[in-house]
């Protein structure tokens, strides 16, 4: 599949209608459309393993998630993987770590990255490591964590990001594997938040304005 595109979402892409799906009744008001339906994330996400498997199937890897965003691509990802490894010939054997990281508030990207938890990444040395990310947008994150990765001398480094943003800047490098290529809109759902809020919304969505002023810090 090579390392570009993924699933081309176009910038006049308007979204679905809520009322066509379910969604938390908490949340009715704060939200403008249903931008990528839980479904088709999962068939995405499955074909995604499917690639994953046949490019480093049959060896050992350490899945690292990044934390919090990532949590559910990375949870469903594994378990294509699991259902890959147990139904073909090809296995992968998996281990999986975290990382958490911040450098988001309210919808805008903060300059400095954190590294607030997550194990000791001396596990990475000389080990294929697949780097579970939900979205790539400025690419800056990725460009750090890559660089952190790096010092712990793994044998292989391989990224996954359910969602890339088109963003001009271009200074990031772009995931090997990509679920969706998306305009430069913030989403949220499917544990992607907003200020901590929208982690508990199957579909991924954009925030209507009084979405984003009610849960404003
Ligand atoms: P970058 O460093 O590539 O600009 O930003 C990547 C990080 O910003 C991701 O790890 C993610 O946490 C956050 N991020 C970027 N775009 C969005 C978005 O549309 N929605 C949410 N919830 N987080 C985003």
């Amino acid at each position: 599949e090579g390392k570009v595109g993924g699933i081309v979402i176009r910038d006049d892409w308007p979204g679905y209608r809520l009322d066509l799906f379910t969604y938390p009744e908490h949340y009715s008001g704060d939200l403008e459309c249903v931008y990528l339906p839980h479904g088709i994330i999962m068939d995405r996400t499955e074909r995604l393993a499917r690639n994953i498997m046949d490019d480093i199937g049959d060896h050992d890897i350490v899945v690292l998630c990044v934390l919090k965003g990532g949590y559910q691509f990375c949870v469903d990802l594994v378990e294509y993987i699991k259902a890959l490894s147990r139904n073909s010939n090809k296995s992968l054997l998996m281990r999986v770590d975290f990382i958490r990281l911040k450098s988001y508030l309210n919808d805008q990207s903060t300059e400095d990255l954190h590294i607030v938890g997550g194990e000791d990444l001396s596990v990475l040395t000389e080990k294929n490591v697949l780097i579970v990310e939900a979205v790539v947008d400025t690419g800056k994150t990725m460009k750090a964590l890559l660089k952190h990765v790096e010092t712990f001398r793994p044998k292989m480094v391989k990224v996954a990001g359910l969602l890339v943003k088109r963003v001009a800047s271009g200074m990031g490098s772009l995931p090997d594997y990509v679920g969706f290529e998306i305009p430069n809109r913030f989403v949220v759902g499917y544990a992607l938040d907003y200020n901590e809020y929208f982690r508990d919304l199957n579909h991924i969505c954009v925030i209507s304005e009084r979405g984003k002023i009610k849960y404003k810090i």
